[in-house]
């Protein structure tokens, strides 16, 4: 299962109704927040889920709209005990932009919080046993974009009843099995994990993809995926524009969701001059499951289940332990 909160959900300017760029990817102990735009941190906190463990930050590319959050949100956890670094995944321009930041807000070399810069490329970023981040590479104006696949790995469920049957014990023979590798009875019988495994069940895909000046390069990267969370920036009344900065229309997104076969399609990185039914109106003709983000909404992805949405603001804190930071920040 993946949560994904959308904290900000403008392009380049925050409006009344929409932050900047931000949002955060839980799925079981793992939280990452991608891209980090200005005023992040009190969305964070409206949003109820609390800085506790968000120290793994993606980002998709440097433009300011998505990482100027980053100097606030270090200048916070710097003297906040609680939090003992930030790791910062992008790409190299990117990185080298949010060390610039990062002088101004703390002096040379005088960052009260560890911060570490990792340089991100195509490939699987991370990945424990039943899941994985993959990073591919988006065209957006030169930046050295990214986009990133949240994936769960398929599994294959361990069938007690023939288990059983073959006199396998419960214990650790039996993780074996589950981890693939063939096992010996004590009776020196050996047992293939194929004789007790079930056929394959896969795993829940999240793509989430920030800023982008195409898609036809895209739909490889997003194929089948359960949930493409990609921007919209422009309609196609203004598709010459979009092209000129290196941004997407809203049909141009739904197309590529068309494409790729996925099952949900999630806009975000909306222009202030338009409104949600604006967006909704282009795209929904050419891929009938898309969403227009709004700052807030939650997107739980579980696979073989219908996309479910929610406003996190209604949703009670989890993390309530955060308010003895005090400092008046959590009031
Ligand atoms: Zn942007
Ligand atoms: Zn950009």
């Amino acid at each position: 299962m993946f949560e994904l909160i959308f904290l900000g959900t403008s392009a380049s300017a925050p409006s009344t109704q929409r932050g900047l760029p931000a949002a955060l990817l839980l799925h079981r102990e793992y939280r990452f927040l991608i891209d980090c735009g200005e005023g992040t941190q009190r969305q964070i906190l409206r949003s109820g889920v609390g800085f506790k463990r968000l120290d793994r930050i993606l980002l998709t590319h440097g433009h300011l709209d998505h990482i100027l959050g980053l100097g606030g949100l270090a200048s916070t956890f710097g003297r906040w005990e609680a939090i003992e670094g930030m790791e910062i995944y992008g790409g190299v321009w990117a990185l080298q932009r949010v060390r610039e930041l990062m002088r101004v807000v703390f002096g040379a070399g005088e960052a009260r919080i560890r911060i570490g810069y990792h340089p991100i490329a195509p490939g699987v970023l991370m990945e424990d046993d039943v899941f994985r981040v993959r990073v591919f590479a988006v065209d957006h104006r030169g930046t050295e974009a990214f986009g990133f696949s949240f994936e769960e790995k398929e599994r294959r469920p361990f069938l007690v009843d023939k288990a059983e049957a073959l006199g396998v014990p419960a214990g650790p023979i039996r993780r074996e099995l589950v981890s693939g590798r063939v096992v010996h009875l004590a009776d020196g019988r050996p047992i293939h994990p194929d004789e007790v495994l079930g056929p394959a069940i896969p795993g829940a895909r999240l793509v989430f993809i920030g800023d982008a000046g195409r898609v036809d390069d895209l739909v490889e990267q997003v194929a089948g995926a359960d949930l493409l969370a990609i921007e919209a920036t422009y309609t196609a009344e203004e598709q010459e524009v979009a092209a000129a900065f290196g941004h997407l229309t809203a049909s141009q997104a739904a197309w590529l969701a068309r494409e790729a076969g996925v099952k949900n399609l999630v806009l975000h990185h909306i222009s202030r001059r338009y409104t949600s039914r604006q967006i909704l109106d282009e795209a929904t003709p050419i891929f009938p499951d898309t969403h227009v983000a709004r700052d807030f909404d939650l997107f739980r992805v579980v696979k073989q289940r219908p996309l479910e949405r929610e406003d996190v603001r209604e949703r009670p804190g989890d993390e309530g332990g955060d308010r003895r930071h005090g400092d008046g920040v959590t009031q």
